[in-house]
């Protein structure tokens, strides 16, 4: 019979193997976070539509083209999610979460949803690592969200990565840098893509991060908005980027970085790769002063940023950038008769509440299959539970990788193997020399 169906488009499987990498990925970004303070937060895979119509913005491409919108069977519109901060901001208002002394840090890794063409670096259901700040209006803030990002692309040894920066000032000193693109795309109106003659009058600051070649091509001459930020806002950029030479973080300033909203104020950042192609933002973000007063919470500064988890994967792979290893099978346990199988079935039972890797037979196996078995698995070490053992009540445990073998008592086996098992381990590390636990033990 044929396959009933593949993965939609967009979507990928995570196959053994690649799981344990992103889950070490995915969990140093979070614990680095919270060495900056940051506690992780998990909200809904769907929001109520105007959650991200108001704070992702009506004229954006990810409400405009990208959602995965729909009415569920209360006839209400839902939304999956398509980005992490909406659903952080609704939380941290819904649950007083501002009540809390101030700067309230949130962490995640979240799925997110964007209906896309899709291609490398580009799909329909992707994850993103973010961080929040609340409650923070200091250059300081932006700052440390800034270096997290950093030190987080520093840990994996990724080298082909470039730190853009950008202002994009407050609500006043944008109004006139507004009016400034307004008149200047205005002229060329007759040139803009279709998406973007909307935007004119809307949202001319979109117009600057508009893919199209005609678009950008005629924003790469546009009026720049550091030329018109208000001291305030001015005073704030320099002292960014005072905080991040003192943090020995390199950067550039780019312009044309924006998030063209009313409430995202001042910081705009993206940490960009020259090994992904179009696709070469890897981590962006900013500082959103006007959100959380925009979804209904009183007026609080914050900042932070989106990692997309996949593009750091492809970009970790053109990097050749090795993750640790799946863990290993600590322990195969062979047996030679059904009654052998039970009693391997109680001591991986027992070994297992150790945290040890064992396996034992389930799919009635010769000893010779078992054994070839284990061979594949790559058990560090394996037992054979035959008649002989089990009237005698011990067993040989054979290190694979030397062939030794230490006979132990099956009465208290998980504890006898312990000691093994770590014995090795420290023997390898200390460069072979033989071990003896209880001196080791008496030297700790
Ligand atoms: P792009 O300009 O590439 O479309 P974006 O500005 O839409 O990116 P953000 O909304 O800032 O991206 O999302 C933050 C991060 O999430 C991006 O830097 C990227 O790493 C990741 N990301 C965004 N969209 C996708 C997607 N469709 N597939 C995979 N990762 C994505
Ligand atoms: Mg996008």
């Amino acid at each position: 019979m044929p396959i009933l169906t593949k993965a939609p488009r967009g979507t990928g499987d995570v196959l053994p193997g690649e799981s344990s990498k992103i889950r070490f990925v995915e969990s140093t970004m979070l614990e680095t976070a919270e060495c900056f303070g940051f506690k992780e937060i998990r909200t809904p895979g769907f929001e109520h539509t105007e959650l991200f119509n108001r704070s992702v913005g009506d004229t954006t491409d990810i409400v405009q083209k990208e959602m995965y919108t729909f009415n569920d069977k209360g006839g209400r519109s839902v939304t999956l999610k398509p980005e992490g901060t909406a659903g952080a901001v609704r939380a941290f208002i819904e649950h007083g979460l501002f009540n809390e002394q101030m700067p309230v840090k949130l962490s995640y890794v979240t799925p997110a949803y964007r209906y896309e063409k899709p291609q490398s670096g580009r799909l329909r259901e992707f994850h993103q690592f973010g961080v929040e700040c609340f409650g923070a209006a200091t250059p300081a803030a932006d700052a440390e969200v800034i270096s997290l990002g950093k030190q987080i692309f520093d840990f994996f040894g990724v080298k082909d990565l470039r730190l853009e920066i950008n202002s994009i000032g407050c609500p006043e000193c944008r109004k006139k840098y507004q009016d400034a693109l307004k008149s200047y795309f205005s002229e060329k109106e007759d040139k803009l893509c279709g998406t973007c003659k909307g935007r004119l009058n809307r949202n001319p600051m979109r117009i600057l991060d508009c893919k199209s070649p005609i678009c950008s091509e005629i924003a790469s001459h546009a009026p720049v908005i550091l030329d018109y930020l208000c001291d305030e806002c001015r005073e704030h950029f320099e002292l960014v980027q005072k905080y991040l030479n003192a943090m020995e973080i390199e950067f550039t300033v780019n312009p044309s970085i924006v998030r063209g909203l009313d409430y995202y104020t001042r910081t705009v950042f993206e940490f960009v790769t020259g090994s992904l192609g179009a696709q070469s933002a890897v981590c962006a973000g900013g500082r959103y002063d006007g959100l959380t007063e925009e979804l209904g919470g009183n007026p609080t500064p914050a900042c932070g940023f989106a990692l997309g988890i996949e593009r750091f994967m492809l970009l970790l792979q053109a990097e050749n950038i090795e993750l640790p290893p799946e863990n290993p099978i600590d322990l195969y346990i062979a047996s030679m008769s059904p009654e052998g199988n039970i009693l391997a079935a109680k001591l991986a039972s027992d070994i297992r509440n150790e945290g040890v890797t064992c396996l034992f037979d389930t799919v009635n196996r010769s000893l010779k299959a078992q054994m070839k078995f284990a061979g594949k698995t790559g058990a560090l070490f394996t037992v054979v539970l035959g008649d002989d053992e089990i009237k005698a009540g011990k067993a040989k445990v054979k290190y694979m990788a030397d062939g030794s073998e230490t006979e132990i008592g099956l009465d208290d086996f998980a504890e006898n193997f312990m000691q093994i098992s770590i014995g090795k381990a420290v023997a390898e590390f200390d460069g072979g020399n033989d071990f003896d636990l209880s001196s080791f033990l008496g030297n700790m």
